[in-house]
């Protein structure tokens, strides 16, 4: 980033989240711990409205719009409870005692819901499932034609990238009401049109630096309809007015989340990130693909660029495959409980060098055990 120093060593890391970082990002915040800015404090150490801090607070929302070319109708937010706590901030901002509809594709829009439901039993307005991918295994998207859409919905929710079964919607669905989207596992992973959307929402801990720090990124006139009873903190209108410090933000993660912006711009932004993570992708599906030992069962057109599950042709060697790959130095490739098998999380951090590390470790497993 900064200095001549060597590059660190650090182990290929596929842990799909809390997610690799960039090591650069760590060694600057490395360099900067104890001594922040000459001050002798570190970041996490000073008031989150001093002018000092602000500063990195304006810094990193003006890169994250400059990367993601955010247009000025958007506000962004910088809040904390994950992406979990969104799926219940977002009926409570957005239902407005109507109906959503809603997608289901797996694990995370399942999740997403579920919570909504909540707000029906209370009387707060409707959630319609529009469509749901098989239930049992969600390795596909149900064809739009297929959707029951409703009359006049507050919104559409969706997942862009479920992180568990690696199914990646890349279009946005075309529907007349605005699009609420979950992009936890894929922001910032290829560049996208911020105006196809209401609102996106982000957890950090995969493109976007350490947990502790949810992105929404939400359109002006979604803004100031919020339920009566939705807790503070968790109404964007008054996160917008307060800029996100309604109370103390994460702000080491937010600092943080400033670094690995500045890093990503280094890379040549998202367009530049965005040909790596294919070319990492294809490298991985195309092993997969190559070989009767390995499988992955999404189907092709959803087939996420970001986490890849596989299966090996006799799960009696799981055990074997993750013990091996530790032992070569690839970690976090275990599956998902949920569906078991492996699963390589490849954000923007994991680099082309560690997919071909990992893909010579696969071939190599096949031939000693295939
Ligand atoms: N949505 C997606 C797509 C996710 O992958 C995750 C977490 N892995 C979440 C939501 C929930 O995020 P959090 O744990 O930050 O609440």
């Amino acid at each position: 980033m900064t200095d001549n120093k060597p590059v660190a060593h650090r182990t290929p890391n596929f842990s799909a989240g809390p997610a690799t970082i960039p090591t650069q990002v760590l060694e600057r915040a490395q360099d900067e711990l104890l001594d922040w800015q000459g001050r002798g404090v570190s970041v996490m150490e000073v008031s989150h409205r001093s002018k000092e801090y602000l500063a990195i607070t304006e810094k990193a929302e003006a890169k994250l719009r400059s990367l993601m070319a955010i247009p000025d109708n958007y506000k962004v937010l910088f809040l904390q409870g994950g992406g979990s706590l969104q799926f219940s901030a977002i009926p409570l901002n957005l239902l407005k005692d109507g109906h959503a509809d809603y997608l289901t594709t797996g694990t995370w829009s399942a999740k997403a819901i579920k919570e909504a439901r909540r707000y029906e039993a209370l009387g707060l307005g409707e959630v319609v499932e529009v469509a749901t991918g098989k239930a049992s295994s969600f390795t596909d998207v149900p064809a739009q034609s297929e959707w029951k859409l409703s009359d006049n919905a507050a919104y559409f929710h969706y997942c862009a990238n479920e992180t568990i079964h690696g199914v990646q919607i890349f279009e946005p669905p075309k529907v007349d009401v605005p699009l609420v989207v979950d992009m936890s596992s894929c922001i910032l992973s290829q560049p996208i049109d911020v105006s196809d959307y209401g609102m996106i929402y982000a957890g950090a801990q995969k493109n976007i630096g350490p947990a502790g720090l949810v992105i929404v990124i939400i359109r002006d006139d979604l803004l100031g309809q919020a339920s009566e009873w939705c807790p503070l903190l968790m109404n964007y209108t008054h996160q917008v007015e307060k800029e996100s410090m309604s109370n103390t933000p994460a702000t080491y993660s937010w600092y943080l989340a400033g670094l690995v912006f500045d890093w990503l711009e280094e890379q040549g932004g998202i367009e530049a990130i965005g040909n790596i993570n294919a070319q990492k992708a294809e490298l991985l599906y195309k092993t997969i693909d190559d070989s009767e030992f390995y499988h992955n069962s999404v189907a092709t057109k959803h087939r996420s660029i970001m986490n890849v599950p596989f299966t090996l042709k006799d799960s009696e060697l799981d055990k074997v495959f993750l013990e091996e790959s530790e032992k070569a130095g690839l970690l976090h490739l275990k599956g998902h409980r949920e569906v078991g098998g492996m699963r390589a999380s490849i954000y923007n951090a994991v680099s082309l060098e560690w997919v071909q590390q990992l893909v010579d470790f696969m071939k190599d497993f096949e031939k000693k055990y295939g």
